[in-house]
């Protein structure tokens, strides 16, 4: 009898896994582009999972767009769900930005209203019927505002969980960049040669990289107290929103990085439909809370 419920729940298991396939290869991935009459399908070919890939508007040396950030959270996105389906929420592009607020382009919001938007967003994301919603971020800025948010889900009861998905580099991924990587690696970040290949990969319609070296993007070393934080250390070192070398940017070097993201982010996607213990931990915790 056991063996004949055992193999019934098998067989359900894979109907399910097998129907929710099928219904996600003819849906679309993007919210804005769902009907409603889909909306239930998306659901449950989701499995109630929402991606909120967020970006920023900030300069991005002289020769990588503004919204190079959003540009390739959204490719992430993108590529990861044509693997494992799930929603993706339209263009979002708030968040912590003051640093670069003396350069053009840059869309730096007050401190409150990036803050509500985020849990507004999160909140209406909810409200439609995701429980499980996906945090990619783009932005150097942001992670200490997205981990506070997350942290605050616990203050009062929600019936949604936010994941922070933080990719991370092993030995052979490392070993193929440093084959392919030119400039030194650990002064290669905002606009430097691993961003300005990620967009030469996705968008080299928007690279301009004759203008690459017009502007420098080394470490000015203005301002150093060891063990300290300090708000203006990212002005002090980089004024020109410019960290590295651009000009040693190749398409290749992009997609080996883009690759590599979007890999972990399917794999990331697929754990988190599949997961069962954070939602009912969370409501575990909530109940214990004394009122
Ligand atoms: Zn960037």
């Amino acid at each position: 009898m056991k063996k004949i419920h055992c193999t019934l729940y098998i067989l359900i298991c894979l109907f399910t896994l097998f129907t929710q396939k099928i219904i996600a290869q003819t849906l679309p991935t993007h919210w804005e582009e769902l009907t409603a009459s889909d909306w239930d399908k998306a659901l449950q070919a989701s499995n109630r999972t929402c991606i909120l890939p967020i970006g920023i508007l900030e300069k991005h040396g002289p020769h990588v767009p503004i919204g190079s950030d959003l540009i390739r959270v959204r490719a992430y996105a993108e590529l990861a769900t044509k693997k494992e389906y799930a929603v993706v929420f339209p263009e979002y592009y708030f968040g912590q930005i003051n640093e670069a607020k003396h350069q053009p382009g840059v869309f730096a919001l007050q401190e409150r209203v990036v803050w509500d938007m985020l849990e507004a967003t999160c909140n209406e994301i909810a409200r439609n019927g995701f429980k499980k919603i996906i945090i990619i971020n783009g932005h150097g800025g942001n992670p200490e505002l997205i981990r506070y948010f997350i942290q605050t889900r616990l203050e009062q009861p929600h019936d949604y969980a936010v994941y922070f998905f933080e990719p991370h580099s092993d030995s052979s991924f490392l070993k193929e960049l440093k084959a392919l990587h030119q400039s030194p690696i650990n002064e290669d970040m905002h606009a430097g040669e691993n961003e300005t290949s990620e967009l030469l990969y996705l968008r080299p319609d928007l690279v301009k990289m004759d203008s690459a070296k017009n502007e420098s993007g080394k470490n000015l070393s203005r301002w150093h107290i060891p063990n300290v934080y300090t708000a203006i250390w990212w002005y002090a070192d980089f004024p020109n929103h410019y960290a590295g070398e651009g000009n040693k940017a190749t398409p290749a070097l992009g997609k080996l990085l883009v690759q590599h993201v979007v890999n972990q982010l399917t794999n990331a996607i697929k754990d988190i439909k599949a997961d069962n213990t954070t939602i009912p931990l969370q409501n575990e915790f909530y109940n214990r809370v004394r009122k």
